[in-house]
């Protein structure tokens, strides 16, 4: 879980979560109210992240022949599997040291 490059608090997983939904990197400490900025520990680890679910879904549709239905619980499954390590994945710093970085 990312902790406060400020003040060094661990962070709710709530909250990570919460601005994953949002789409936003930039958010204000719930412990010291500084803005602190999600950024991935490793660009390599979220690429393959961010690909893992659309593989997996492809894969096991084609495994377990699922359609209609099928495929949309196993999608949705996923989702909440990967939203809930997301902020394992995650870092916070004070500054956006990756301004090219975008969220997928
Ligand atoms: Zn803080």
């Amino acid at each position: 879980m990312p902790n406060c490059e400020n003040c060094g608090q661990k962070w709710p997983w709530k909250t990570v979560v919460k601005n994953t939904v949002k789409l936003s990197n930039k958010t204000k400490c719930p412990y010291c109210e500084k803005t602190q900025y999600l950024i991935p520990k490793s660009r390599k680890r979220t690429a393959i992240f961010s690909y893992m679910p659309a593989f997996l879904i492809i894969t096991l549709t084609l495994i377990l022949d699922l359609d209609g239905w099928g495929i949309f619980f196993l999608a949705a499954a996923l989702m909440i599997v990967f939203l809930g390590l997301y902020p394992f994945m995650m870092k916070l710093s004070n500054d956006d040291h990756m301004p090219t970085y975008k969220m997928q």
